[in-house]
């Protein structure tokens, strides 16, 4: 769980992966888990594994298989900083206002990270009327405080600059709880699975993408490069089965395993694949489930349609309060993930 705390615990919002993309490809490099490893130029992180067969199985055409784990989270960029040095943000992915009132965040500056306050503007119940407090505010009425002088703020903190909710990661019974789970969960389970996987006749193109919350967008050009014959997306689902949501929206289930998403509202995933990657899942007793996503997408849309269209299937872990600062993963579906995931490529 260490690798995955500490994936979590540095920021990445879309369009500023490059500190995630350090500590993946630092990660990588030191347990030898790819022969290759570049970075195109949106900055996503693609790293190539070689097929190792059982010697006598060696595969004349091997498979390409590319992975595709987003590596963003959601976030902000500062917008505008006002003379007093209170920060207005612009969003990089998609939030509930509800979940970001009295929030401390990170702004990260060329010049370090600075923390900070964010809330609503507005006033404290004590001088608020019963109709102030009913409203739900506006993303754009949210500010950040630093509690700094404005000039100081103003030398320090530039527009685009990225702001995250600062949370930390925790055990909570048999679960972990943290921000960004969606999708360090992804970048944890691909780099899990190279641990795990002996021998392979595929060739794996494993890629940790960039822009995903803001439109699949570092996964277009990542599948022009790759050019695979099967795309795996690598992320996490909603996990409804929670009090005031009807049961048929609850979508997965939390320790039931990992998800193979039939659909969501980016892409169909093919049958075969889900149905050769469940008959793995039942052979070595690892826990999996389907889900359909009625509204959000995944990597996996882009790589289905680039070029000639390739075959998907999209892993994606249960996550409770998902785009919160406090998302919780079940510790049997974090397991199950990236065993499947590595016990599948090993058939192909
Ligand atoms: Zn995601």
């Amino acid at each position: 769980m260490e690798l995955l705390e500490l994936l979590t615990q540095t920021p990445s919002v879309p369009g500023r992966e490059s500190r995630i993309r350090q500590v993946i490809a630092d990660y990588l490099l030191q347990h030898q888990l790819v022969d290759e490893l570049l970075t195109d130029a949106m900055g996503s992180l693609i790293g190539v594994r070689r097929p190792r067969p059982v010697p006598g199985q060696e595969s004349p055409v091997p498979c390409k298989v590319m992975l595709a784990a987003h590596m963003d989270q959601i976030g902000f960029l500062v917008s505008h900083v006002s003379d007093d040095g209170y920060l207005r943000v612009t969003p990089a992915g998609g939030f509930d206002t509800r979940n970001l009132f009295a929030r401390r965040v990170r702004v990260c500056t060329s010049a370090g990270d600075l923390p900070g306050v964010m809330n609503p503007a507005g006033k404290p119940i004590h001088i608020s009327t019963p109709e102030e407090r009913k409203k739900v505010p506006e993303i754009e009425e949210f500010f950040i405080d630093l509690g700094l002088p404005g000039a100081d703020v103003k030398s320090r903190v530039k527009i685009g600059d990225m702001v995250v909710l600062d949370g930390p990661f925790a055990a909570v019974g048999q679960s972990v709880v943290s921000q960004c789970l969606d999708n360090r969960v992804g970048c944890w389970a691909q780099i899990r699975a190279l641990e795990q996987l002996r021998h392979h006749a595929c060739e794996i193109h494993a890629a940790w993408t960039v822009q995903e919350e803001v439109g699949l967008r570092g996964a277009i050009p990542a599948a022009y490069h790759v050019q695979p014959d099967i795309g795996v997306a690598c992320d996490t689902t909603l996990c409804c089965k929670t009090p005031g949501v009807p049961d048929e929206q609850r979508v997965s289930v939390a320790g039931d395993g990992v998800c193979l998403h039939v659909m969501d509202s980016s892409a169909i995933a093919d049958l075969d694949l889900i149905e050769q990657i469940e008959a793995v899942a039942q052979r070595q007793g690892i826990k999996c489930q389907r889900a359909i996503l009625p509204r959000g997408g995944q990597d996996g849309a882009a790589i289905q349609r680039s070029r000639r269209g390739v075959r998907i299937a999209v892993f994606a872990c249960p996550i409770k309060y998902i785009h919160t600062v406090a998302e919780m993963a079940h510790r049997d579906d974090l397991d199950a993930y990236y065993k499947l995931l590595a016990a599948w490529l090993e058939t192909l």
